[in-house]
């Protein structure tokens, strides 16, 4: 370990990572500490980035701003970490009824939608593809497995658990090494967190995935309906993703299983093998906005947090924008700065 560090990072997942990145590249000296052992909600995460979300596919929040510059933000990491991990993704929604696509019929040609989607009428074999599909525009995904080994292959970095009693935040120091700023980005491990846990609760979020094995045409990367089933090689697909708020276990269970069985076949006619079923909790926050900034009372200490289950999409530019904080001090905007929970 160094003897000095412009910025200390607690926690290497998506969050840790992207900051890690954006400092560096502003000439900025960074050490992440990262306990691999931990569960670690990115490793599991499908990865995906899709501006339409929700029940409904409505254009989510700052989506323009977001995805405007989201595949050349990680077109310049692969090249920094010598890696490919990021790639824009064919995403179609399944319209499931003809309501639906009655919906869809007008609403795709509206201002705001054209860009993120349109309607298309095209057959899948083995997807009830009756009412047609939305074809989402701007879409990716992120091989964060990938993406992670890359970070840690390439960047300064000590995998050992963060002990928050070796912290003397007066004098800048974590043992024997000397910090301008420390940065926290635990994901829902912030709850251990004695600086944060006091005024920032999250909402753990787990969610669980099924990985199976079926003959369905890879047409597109990724079919969206009640469940996503995302393409992951041959014939074998992703398909997620539950939400169970306040849960913490790490191990997958039957009745999340059952869930995504039966929304699975709603979508896929075809025959199917189960072939893995695994789980991570997610970082959520109360108002369901990321969590970015500076201790309200220690300066150099700031927190990088909370995005959900959108890190992928959200935290490219974010890491931007709490980098301009603590650098240049342009202000956070309200809704995502930390101190509106003091
Ligand atoms: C099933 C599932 C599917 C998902 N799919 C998507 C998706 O398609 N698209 C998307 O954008 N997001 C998705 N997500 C959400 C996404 O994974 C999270 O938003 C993201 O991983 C949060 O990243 P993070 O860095 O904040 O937290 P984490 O990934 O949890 O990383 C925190 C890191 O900090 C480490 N840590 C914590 N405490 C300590 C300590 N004391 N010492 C050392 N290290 C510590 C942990 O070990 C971990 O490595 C999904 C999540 C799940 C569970």
């Amino acid at each position: 370990m160094s003897e000095r560090v412009d910025f200390l990072i607690v926690g290497g997942g998506i969050c840790g990572r992207l900051i890690q990145l954006e400092l560096e590249k502003r000439g900025k000296s960074t050490l992440v500490v990262d306990d691999r052992k931990a569960n670690q909600c990115s490793i599991v995460a499908a990865g995906l980035a899709n501006p339409l979300v929700g029940k409904f596919f409505t254009i989510g929040w700052r989506s323009k701003e977001f995805f405007g510059g989201l595949y050349n933000h990680y077109q310049s990491l692969e090249n920094r970490l010598d890696s490919s991990f990021f790639r824009p993704s064919a995403m179609k929604r399944v319209i499931s009824t003809p309501g639906e696509q009655n919906i869809w019929l007008s609403k795709a040609h509206q201002e705001k939608y054209v860009g993120f989607c349109s309607f298309a009428n095209e057959e899948i074999e083995g997807l009830n593809t009756s009412y047609g599909l939305l074809e989402v525009v701007q879409g990716g995904q992120l091989n964060a497995k990938v993406f992670l080994n890359a970070c840690m292959e390439k960047l300064p970095t000590s995998d050992e658990l963060f002990d928050y009693n070796k912290l003397n935040i007066d004098e800048g120091n974590y043992g024997h090494l000397n910090y301008d700023h420390i940065i926290f980005c635990e994901g829902y491990k912030l709850a251990d967190n004695p600086w944060f846990n006091n005024f920032v609760h999250l909402i753990p979020t787990k969610g669980e995935i099924l990985e199976i094995e079926t003959a369905l045409e890879p047409k597109g990367d990724i079919y969206l309906g009640g469940v996503f089933i995302q393409h992951v090689e041959g014939e074998v697909w992703r398909v997620g993703a539950t939400y169970d708020q306040n849960n913490t276990s790490t191990n997958p269970t039957e009745m999340m299983r059952e869930d995504l069985v039966k929304k699975l076949e709603k979508t896929l006619l075809l025959p199917y093998k189960i072939v893995a079923h695994y789980c991570g909790t997610r970082p959520a926050s109360e108002d369901r906005k990321p969590i970015v900034g500076s201790h309200p009372k220690h300066r150099n200490m700031h927190i990088f947090n909370g995005m959900g289950s959108k890190a992928v999409s959200l935290a490219p530019l974010l890491a931007k924008e709490l980098s301009d904080n603590i650098l240049e001090g342009i202000p956070l905007e309200g809704e995502i700065d930390v101190k509106r929970f003091c």
